[in-house]
């Protein structure tokens, strides 16, 4: 056995028991009994620890040093096993699994309290997770950054003040396109009710049209729509609501976004460091793109339409026009995941800022709900009327996820980047959507993008797939395009 051998045997073990870990999570947000948490805490502490100990295993760092790659591929597995075991080194074990331990108690905390909006109840165990994150965010950076020692974690080689100028550029041309779409009439809503069972089966048959293999996939129930898993174990949840549909549907069309990169990426790399979704952002960009740029368009809306009328009978729209409308309604509202394409991003910007602020010691944890209102009130000019539709809203936070957030806004500018270039490469793709039959933009996907997994940095992935730089120009100009197309403008 050569030590690269050596190596990819040991990395294929820990990546399975990393996979369980996943498991794990997936049952605790769908079938996990209530009164099973503070076990459940205990099993992913546990389970942790051993994740852990393999991650810092010093015989890595001599496989590391004395393996010879042959391949691309495994110059890739070494740069990504590296880049784990020196993270995970720098992290004492006992704080690693009290953070594992802390954030899934913490999770239930945080339900109960945002049930009973009661954000006192819920701060002292953000206190706790606020100060792990710290004291992990402290041990990554040497003395660096504390946030980008975080945001590293999920989106590899971006850094806080990337983000923060990507913002300044994004803000003006988002506000000033709101603005103009105030003054214009909006959709009816679509009322009436559609039966669960019936909106399951649209949402599978949408998600198989969308490419989701259910041979080695599942659909589940979940408060908070999430993906679970990678390689041939890959699971989506969804919600529904009997008179709101199109939650239900689009977040589905969302999570097979995130499953399908997952399923698609090559065989050859399953249960090794490449086997996952090489970012965050890039992740966001495959849902986005699926449920935006893709299902969102006025031509797949225009099949949906008919779909819906056949599942559903007479829909209280007028037409696939106004269906379109209804599915791309730009409103204020307070909920992140409820915002429309216009709005979403500002909600992104509002936690980035004090989230980095929060990690840096320069917003106090008691100053955190004020500082929140008030920006809300700033940004979207309605002012915050509880705690579940404020701070409490999101499970990030909760668990511990500082750094996370705008690996979503990067995915939505990922997503702007790949739709541009899609666009050119399939110039029959609104005729396709049109017939429901996304296969040749999802073929695109997955050869320019997710069959590589994690072979290249994310901001290499997206630049080899459309051969161009990243910039947030094609989102932007996507936006504009659409909704001043959709709302007459
Ligand atoms: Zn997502």
């Amino acid at each position: 056995m050569s030590a690269m051998d050596d190596l990819l045997a040991y990395q294929r073990e820990t990546e399975a028991l990393g996979q369980v870990m996943g498991r794990l999570g997936w049952d605790q947000e769908t079938v996990m009994p209530r009164g099973a948490a503070a076990q459940r805490g205990d099993e992913i502490a546990a389970l942790e620890g051993v994740l852990h100990a393999r991650r810092t295993d010093p015989r890595l760092g001599d496989w590391l040093a004395q393996a010879v790659p042959t391949s691309e591929a495994e110059e890739a597995q070494l740069r990504l096993i590296a880049r784990s075991h020196d993270r995970a080194r720098k992290v004492p074990g006992r704080l690693a699994a009290e953070i594992a331990r802390v954030t899934s108690v913490s999770q239930g905390i945080w339900a109960e309290a945002r049930r009973a909006e009661d954000l006192a109840g819920f701060l002292p165990v953000l206190g706790q997770v606020v100060d792990l994150r710290r004291q992990e965010a402290q041990a990554l950076s040497d003395g660096g950054d504390a946030y980008d020692a975080l945001l590293d974690g999920y989106e590899p080689g971006m850094t806080g003040d990337e983000i923060g100028a990507l913002f300044d550029r994004m803000r003006p041309r988002i506000v000033a396109l709101r603005e103009a779409l105030r003054a214009a009439p909006q959709a009816p809503d679509l009322t009436g009710r559609f039966p669960k069972a019936q909106q399951l089966a649209l949402a599978e048959e949408i998600a198989r049209a969308f490419g989701y293999d259910m041979a080695r996939g599942r659909i589940d129930e979940a408060v908070h729509p999430f993906s679970s898993g990678s390689f041939n174990d890959v699971r989506i949840t969804t919600r529904v609501n009997e008179v709101e549909p199109l939650g239900c549907l689009y977040s589905t069309i969302h999570e097979v976004g995130h499953a399908g990169y997952e399923q698609n990426i090559d065989q050859a790399f399953g249960l090794s460091a490449l086997g996952q979704g090489v970012s965050m952002g890039v992740h966001e960009s495959q849902s986005r793109i699926y449920e935006n740029q893709l299902g969102r368009s006025p031509a797949f809306c225009h099949w949906l339409y008919g779909r819906m009328v056949d599942r559903f009978g007479t829909l209280s729209v007028a037409g696939p026009e106004e269906f379109a409308r209804a599915v791309n309604a730009v409103t204020t509202g307070y909920i992140r995941t409820e915002a429309d394409e216009v709005h979403y991003n500002l909600h992104i910007m509002l936690r980035f800022d004090l989230e980095r602020a929060l990690m840096r010691g320069d917003l106090a944890l008691e100053d955190l709900e004020a500082a929140w209102n008030d920006r809300f009130a700033a940004d979207f000019g309605i002012a915050v009327d509880r705690p579940s539709n404020g701070m409490l809203q999101d499970v990030h936070w909760p668990v511990g996820l500082f750094g996370y957030f705008p690996t979503y806004s990067l995915g939505n500018v990922y997503a702007g980047c790949l739709h541009a270039a899609l666009r050119a490469d399939v110039p029959g793709l609104d005729a396709d959507l049109g017939r429901g039959d996304p296969s040749a933009a999802l073929a695109w996907l997955r050869h320019r993008v997710q069959v590589h997994g994690g072979l290249r940095p994310p901001r290499e992935t997206i630049e080899h797939a459309t051969g161009a730089e990243v910039s947030e120009a094609p989102l932007l100009d996507y936006l504009e395009g659409k909704f001043t197309a959709l709302y007459g403008l």
